[in-house]
C-alpha cells in the first residue's frame, strides 16, 4: 500500500485549520502568557456542575482575568443553556470563554462563540477531541442540530494531561475508543487525504499504546500523555474529514435515545468496523498495524474487551423495542460511507450491537 501514490492517482483536497496547541504536562502553566497573546482580560469560565471545583482550580492561576463562572455546561448543549450562558457572557462584558472539560463544555463554549463571536480558549479533560472542530451542536425538544462554522473552533487549545488523571478507568476507556472512532472513520472518510491517514495511524498506535496502563493505573502521566496525544490526533482527523456510518450510528443513538456519548461509541465501533471492512482494506491495515495485530476489527474487539467497556447497547438502557427505530433513522440522511447499506442491513448491525454478539473475525 502506497498511500502517497493512491493519493496522487486521484488527487486530493487538505485544510489546514489555524488552532495553536500547547500540549504537555504542566502545560495549564501557560494559560496566563496564551490568554495575554490574545489579549483576554475578562473571560468567562464554563465548567459543568461536577467540575465546578476542578475547573476552577484549573483557572485560578488567571483570576485577574476572569469576569465570571457558568458552570452548568450539559452532555448535547441544551438551547436554553446555551441562551443563559449567552446572556450572562453579555452581562458581565466577557471578552473570551475559557472551557474546562470535556466535550459537553467545549461544546457550550462553541455556542457562546457561534453567536457572540467571543475568542474560546479550551482546556480539554477527555479524549472526545470537540476542541479540534469547528462542528457545534445544540439540542432543543430532544433534537440535535448540528453545524460546522469556523468561528466555533477554538483560537488556543491546552493539552495537559495531569488534568486527566480524575477522569474515571471507565470514563477514560469510553472516551478513549470514542477518540479511536474518529480515527478509524477517518481512514475511510470520502474526502480522506494522505495527511489525515498519517494523523490517524498515529492516533490509534498512541491511543492503544497509552489507554491499558490508564485503564490499570489512572495517574500514570506517561500513559495519560500517549492518550491526550492521540486525542488531539483523532480530534484533528474528526474536524479535517467526514465521519460515516459509524458516527452516524451514534448521533442517532445517543440523540433519540438518550445513550451515553462515549460509552455508545465504544460498543457500536467494532460492529461497524466489521461491516465496513470488505470495502476499505487499506484502511483496516493501517488500524492493525496501529494496533500491532493482523486483524484489525478483533483488534479493536480485545481492545475493548482489556479496556472492560460495555458490549452491548442493552447495557447502555437501549431498548429492544427500539431498534427498528434507530434503524430507520440511521438510514435517513446517511453520512457517506464506504459500504452501501439498507435498512436491513442496519438492522442486523444494531441487533448484534444490542446483544453484544461476539464478532466472528
Ligand atoms: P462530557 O464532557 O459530557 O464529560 C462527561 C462527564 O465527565 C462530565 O460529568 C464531566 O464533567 C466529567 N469529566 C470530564 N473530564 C473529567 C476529568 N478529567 N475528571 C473528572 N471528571 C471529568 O463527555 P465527553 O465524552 O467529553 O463529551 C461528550 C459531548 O461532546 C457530547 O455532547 C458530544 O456530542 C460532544 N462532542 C462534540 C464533538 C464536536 O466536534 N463538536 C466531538 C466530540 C464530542
Amino acid at each position: 500500500m502506497s498511500v502517497l501514490s493512491d493519493a496522487a492517482a486521484s488527487g486530493f483536497t487538505y485544510v489546514g485549520r489555524a488552532v495553536r496547541v500547547v500540549f504537555g504536562i504542566g502545560a495549564l502553566d501557560a494559560l496566563e502568557d496564551e490568554m495575554e497573546r490574545l489579549a483576554l482580560r475578562r473571560v468567562l469560565v464554563i465548567a459543568t456542575p461536577e467540575q465546578r471545583e476542578s475547573a476552577l482550580d484549573a483557572a485560578s492561576g488567571v483570576r485577574d482575568r476572569i469576569a465570571g463562572f457558568f458552570a452548568e455546561a450539559r452532555m448535547h448543549v441544551p438551547v436554553d443553556v446555551a441562551h443563559r450562558a449567552r446572556a450572562y457572557a453579555r452581562e458581565i462584558g466577557a471578552d473570551g470563554a475559557l472551557a474546562i472539560g470535556g466535550g459537553s463544555t467545549i461544546g457550550l463554549g462553541k455556542a457562546i462563540a457561534l453567536e457572540t463571536g467571543l475568542p474560546v480558549v479550551a482546556v480539554p479533560t477527555t479524549y472526545a477531541g470537540s476542541e479540534m472542530t469547528t462542528i457545534y451542536g445544540l439540542t432543543e425538544h430532544a433534537i440535535k442540530t448540528t453545524g460546522r462554522d469556523e468561528r466555533v473552533l477554538p483560537k488556543t487549545v491546552i493539552y495537559d494531561p495531569a488534568l486527566t488523571v480524575s477522569l474515571s478507568a471507565a470514563q477514560s476507556a469510553a472516551s478513549g475508543l470514542n477518540a479511536v472512532a474518529h480515527a478509524v472513520e477517518g481512514l475511510y472518510a470520502v474526502d480522506g487525504n494522505p495527511i489525515v491517514a498519517l494523523l490517524a495511524e498515529e492516533s490509534i498506535r498512541a491511543l492503544a499504546g497509552g489507554r491499558p496502563a490508564v485503564v490499570r493505573t489512572p495517574a500514570d502521566l506517561a500513559a495519560r500523555s500517549a492518550c491526550l496525544y492521540g486525542a488531539w490526533l483523532a480530534g484533528t482527523v474528526l474536524g479535517a474529514v467526514s465521519m460515516a456510518l459509524h458516527h452516524k450510528l451514534c448521533h442517532t443513538l445517543g440523540g433519540t435515545f438518550d445513550l451515553p456519548h462515549a460509552q455508545t461509541h465504544a460498543v457500536v465501533l467494532p460492529y461497524v468496523a466489521e461491516f465496513n471492512a470488505p470495502a476499505v482494506p487499506d484502511a483496516m491495515v493501517r488500524i492493525a498495524r496501529a494496533l500491532g495485530v493482523l486483524d484489525a476489527v478483533s483488534g479493536l474487539r480485545a481492545l475493548a474487551d482489556e479496556l472492560n467497556v460495555p458490549h452491548s447497547l442493552r447495557e447502555l438502557g437501549m431498548r429492544a423495542e427500539d431498534l427498528d427505530r434507530g434503524a430507520e433513522l440511521a438510514v435517513a440522511e446517511p453520512y457517506p460511507n464506504p459500504r452501501p447499506f439498507d435498512r436491513a442491513a442496519i438492522r442486523t448491525l444494531l441487533e448484534r450491537a444490542y446483544g453484544g454478539s461476539v464478532i466472528a473475525a
